[in-house]
């Protein structure tokens, strides 16, 4: 396994592209190989990447009620979750949870809002926060994710100030409609056109844990290489109480990291982010996918789950010998 492991570094190295075969081949490393893959994901982040490691803060600006019913969601209107419900906060409190987020280190800062998509009277405020922010940290990177979105929309966004989107695909195509059933796979995808068209940098992703099989998690980095995107979000399902996949079991730490190392040999030039579930499937393994290729991390709480403290990651990823 070490020397198929070290053919595709060098292949990856010398800037070619490996194929699926190449990458599924990759699941069937176990036991201690697991670690030379870990560390060769780890040479091809170092090469593509550097030694920086992006932090994102997300929050959630409008809170519950979500008429979609996504599986793993704890917003969705479906779900009996008791999470707070709020509708959009106001610009004054984007404001502050901006400062707040940009003092504690971020990088960048997400605003985040349930629903399908947002009326005309909420994009107003939108674009108000962005702007407002903007202006007041011309530094930070300034993110949103806020459903589906029409071109108009996405053009007002980026000439507010918005650096990034984010829409998630979620999992692979066959398997999205065991998800959500209020939209379709080709919604999210339109999405991604849109934005692309508006010419803001996206941040798509998925969820792990959700009941796909391991090969279609290799296919689903395969989609998001197809995409061209600027970064992957790769989140864990976190099963919350009261939702769909409330019940399922997590996934083994060592197969989830096995994945995001098998992400970075199939995208290796690109930013790939831990989002949320992190602390839930890893526990004492996280730094151990920060040494797997992952170059990026949410910190903080998430919408509507806890996080670590803020403190204790940024500790952990520079005891790790991470620049932040
Ligand atoms: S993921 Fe978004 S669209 Fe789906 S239910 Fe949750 S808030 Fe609604």
């Amino acid at each position: 396994m070490q020397k198929l492991i070290s053919n595709l570094t060098s292949k990856v190295l010398s800037q070619r592209d490996i194929s699926k075969d190449e990458a599924l081949s990759l699941l069937q490393v176990k036991g201690s190989d697991l670690f030379y893959l870990f560390a060769s994901a780890n040479s091809i982040r170092q090469h593509f990447r550097g030694n920086k490691i992006s932090l994102c803060t997300i929050t959630n600006a409008k809170s519950g009620d979500c008429f979609e019913d996504c599986k793993f969601c704890a917003q969705s209107r479906y779900h009996n979750t008791n999470i707070a419900v709020y509708p959009l906060i106001s610009v004054d409190e984007m404001l502050r949870r901006a400062e707040q987020a940009i003092r504690a280190g971020t990088h960048r800062f997400c605003l985040v809002t349930s629903g399908g998509s947002l009326d005309d009277k909420e994009m107003d405020l939108i674009c108000e926060g962005i702007s407002r922010i903007k202006n007041k940290f011309p530094h930070i990177k300034l993110d949103a994710s806020l459903g589906k979105i029409d071109y108009p929309a996405a053009k007002r966004l980026k000439e507010a100030g918005l650096n990034r989107y984010n829409h998630n695909l979620e999992t692979v195509p066959e398997y999205f409609s065991q998800i959500c059933s209020t939209h379709t796979y080709r919604d999210r995808l339109e999405t991604i056109s849109i934005l692309k068209q508006a010419g803001l940098e996206i941040c798509c992703g998925g969820i792990l844990g959700m009941g796909e099989n391991e090969t279609q998690r290799v296919e689903f980095g395969f989609i998001l290489k197809g995409l061209d995107l600027d970064s992957i979000a790769l989140n864990f399902l976190n099963p919350i109480p009261g939702t769909g996949l409330a019940q399922r079991e997590p996934s083994p730490a060592l197969e989830l990291i096995k994945i995001a190392a098998i992400l970075r040999f199939i995208l290796p030039d690109k930013e790939i982010r831990l989002c949320g579930g992190r602390e839930k499937n890893l526990r004492g393994l996280q730094a151990l996918a920060f040494c797997a290729g992952i170059d990026a991390t949410i910190i903080g709480d998430y919408l509507t789950t806890k996080g670590n403290p803020v403190k204790e990651d940024l500790e952990m990823l520079i005891d790790l010998g991470f620049s932040v």
